[in-house]
């Protein structure tokens, strides 16, 4: 389907409005804060998820914490009219760095099939990891309650898995919990590599990990922002996108930091009270999360993480040293702010879930004429009712403004010099669920030479740019 039309951004007296689709507000509004914090309390409780732990222990250990997760997600998937699967990949992953001998590795969780037969392979893979460590990660023995780590992510798992259980989004939603991350992302490569083999294409990617302290350890409290963190250039890059980054400068533009903007964008608008930073790296200074195993597949990928972090309760065996309280105790999970932030991602997942599929091979249009000019194909998708157009000034990070375009095909910016702005167009509903924005992935030609002569008529027009002056909906 291609649908061919001019759009002159003057002729649009409308910016394309944030609004909210019932639908997903209904899923978010399912989030429970108290339910959050018993999950937490119940896998404290195990003393120790390390992943290798005892896995035979009925009471403690990572065995018995895998099998708690493993009926919670079963009662998920057993809830009236729940269109959940369960899921599972288990594997024995061998002698390693941080694993003296080869231990089963469980990754579980529930996966809710999409509606759209022509998009039956694509998904979006939230994580948490639901394995902790002591001081010693090779310690099987020691305390490791890991309630923040991570069991703030492991308790968004579950309750995501519970707000979606009966929705029918267009494509797959997998809700996980991962182990082996505290040994080096084991149980997440695991998945991320199967997800790759088995031909599943994740469209976004998202591992919650530490994302429930909100008391800094310099004792600043914060509980109503976290920040997203995301790769620049990707790790994976092709020659072909290369080529692309160095033609447009779209190192700020990659598929993961797209998603996270996204993440910001929906998530502000559905968890209201909630700010959401897109950091500018993939992830805190020389550290890592599961988020990672799925950028080294190419898939698109983030990591939420709380604003303000307490190393005392990190990776820490419980214990008072110098008077100082170390460890990742039950006390210092904030429940309600780790609601806040699965809020956000309920909306996000939702929105995205439930958005048409992208418009395709967008394309910047070189000329030497002072216009801007982009193109797009259409997807051949019932659900889409519009397209949004994204722009930034070339020295500015974030998207400043979205136009509703129409379903239409091309835009044509009178006075636009590409040279000066980001450009990315998205799909969106009639609820105004938006696909991920997709900026141009297809080189422009080289600018032809300009004719010497004759010289212009006369100067090209000075319209200005719709609705600077209006402030930009975010
Ligand atoms: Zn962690």
């Amino acid at each position: 389907m291609k649908i061919l039309a001019l759009v002159s951004l003057l002729a649009l007296p409308a910016l394309a409005q944030e609004r909210r689709d019932p639908r997903v507000e209904k899923i978010v509004s399912r989030i429970e804060a108290a339910r959050m914090q018993a999950t937490v309390a119940k896998l404290v409780g195990f003393g120790t998820r390390l992943t290798i732990s005892d896995a035979n222990d009925p009471a403690r250990g990572i065995g018995a914490a895998r099998k708690w997760l493993a009926q919670e997600f079963a009662a998920a998937a057993a809830r009236p009219g729940a269109r959940l699967k369960t899921f599972e990949d288990r594997f024995v992953a061998p002698v390693g760095r941080r694993i003296p001998a080869p231990v089963e590795i469980v990754n579980l969780g529930v996966v809710l099939p999409g509606t759209d037969p022509a998009r039956a392979r694509q998904a979006i893979v939230m994580t948490g990891h639901y394995d902790s460590m002591p001081s010693d990660v090779l310690d099987p023995k020691a305390d490791a309650p890991g309630a923040n780590d991570d069991g703030s992510g492991t308790s968004m798992a579950l309750e995501l898995a519970n707000a979606f259980a009966a929705e029918s989004p267009a494509i797959a939603l997998y809700f996980v919990a991962v182990a082996g991350e505290e040994q080096g992302l084991v149980g997440s490569q695991h998945l991320a590599e199967r997800l790759k083999q088995e031909g599943v294409e994740v469209l976004a990617m998202v591992s919650v990990d530490i994302a429930g302290n909100s008391e800094g350890q310099d004792g600043v409290k914060d509980s109503t922002t976290a920040r997203l963190f995301s790769e620049g250039t990707p790790e994976m890059e092709s020659e072909a996108q290369k080529k692309l980054r160095l033609a447009i400068g779209n190192e700020n533009d990659s598929p993961s930091r797209e998603w996270a903007r996204y993440l910001q964008r929906v998530g502000e608008l559905y968890s209201s009270g909630l700010k959401l930073r897109v950091m500018l790296r993939r992830d805190r200074i020389a550290r890592g999360s599961d988020h990672m195993s799925f950028l080294h597949e190419g898939f698109p990928a983030l990591r939420m993480s709380e604003a303000r972090e307490n190393y005392h309760r990190q990776h820490q065996t419980p214990r008072t040293e110098g008077g100082v309280l170390y460890g990742d105790d039950l006390a210092h999970f904030d429940a309600p702010y780790a609601a806040r932030l699965c809020r956000a991602l309920a909306g996000a997942v939702g929105a995205l879930g439930f958005a048409p599929a992208p418009p395709q091979e967008v394309a910047l249009a070189s000329s030497n004429n002072p216009d801007g000019k982009l193109r797009w194909t259409l997807p051949a998708d019932a659900r889409l009712h519009e397209v949004v157009l994204y722009r930034r000034p070339a020295d500015a990070v974030q998207w400043e403004k979205m136009v509703a375009l129409g379903k239409v095909s091309e835009v044509t910016m009178p006075s636009v010099n590409v040279d000066d702005w980001f450009f990315a167009v998205a799909s969106a509903d009639e609820a105004g669920n938006q696909s991920l924005p997709q900026p141009p992935a297809v080189a422009p030609p080289p600018k032809a030479p300009l004719p010497k002569s004759p010289p212009p008529k006369s100067p090209p027009p000075k319209a200005p740019l719709p609705g600077p002056q209006a402030p930009a909906p975010r």
